[in-house]
């Protein structure tokens, strides 16, 4: 899915949350793409930029570790137990965030699939669908993922309204 998308999702999603959970759950939501926007950025300003060579990196351990760290069941796992044990609002909405993203993106990508359970198990599995490949349904999840996405957002405008000018 979008980044973009993770984002507004998680922020409705989690309307019923104290705002600093709610924060830090949108923060952990964005975070597992942080370092390939910075890649893709980097990359873009190079002169030899191509589609190719962020492919490249895309499996360099450079891109590569952060992303399978931030995209792992097995990470975001542990992080959960730690925050059973020690319970934290901030800590819970990071760990929301970053479960929200883990499943979604697990259900969502196909061709580049990350090993679910990273580092402890290479398995990956692919998703039913890909947010964009056009061989996996992405056409028709496209109009999916972006009608959620308004929905999201009307709701939020709804949240506004009824608090700032009904109050
Ligand atoms: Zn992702």
């Amino acid at each position: 899915m979008q980044t973009y998308s993770h984002a507004i999702l998680t922020w409705a999603a989690t309307a019923a949350l104290p705002p600093a959970t709610r924060i830090a759950a949108v923060v952990g939501a964005v975070l597992p793409d942080v370092p390939m926007i910075v890649a893709f950025v980097i990359l873009k300003s190079r002169p030899d930029w191509s589609w190719q060579l962020f492919e490249e990196y895309y499996e360099r351990p450079v891109l590569a570790v952060p992303t399978n760290l931030l995209h792992s069941w097995f990470v975001v796992s542990l992080l959960a137990l730690a925050i059973w044990l020690w319970p934290h609002p901030i800590g819970l909405g990071l760990v929301l965030g970053l479960g929200g993203h883990a499943i979604v993106d697990t259900l969502t990508h196909v061709s580049d699939a990350r090993p679910l359970l990273w580092p402890i198990a290479p398995w990956i599995v692919r998703g039913p669908v890909s947010y964009w490949e056009p061989q996996y349904g992405a056409r028709w999840f496209f109009l999916f993922e972006h009608g959620l996405d308004l929905l999201a957002l009307a709701f939020t405008g709804l949240q506004v309204w009824q608090r700032f000018f009904r109050a």
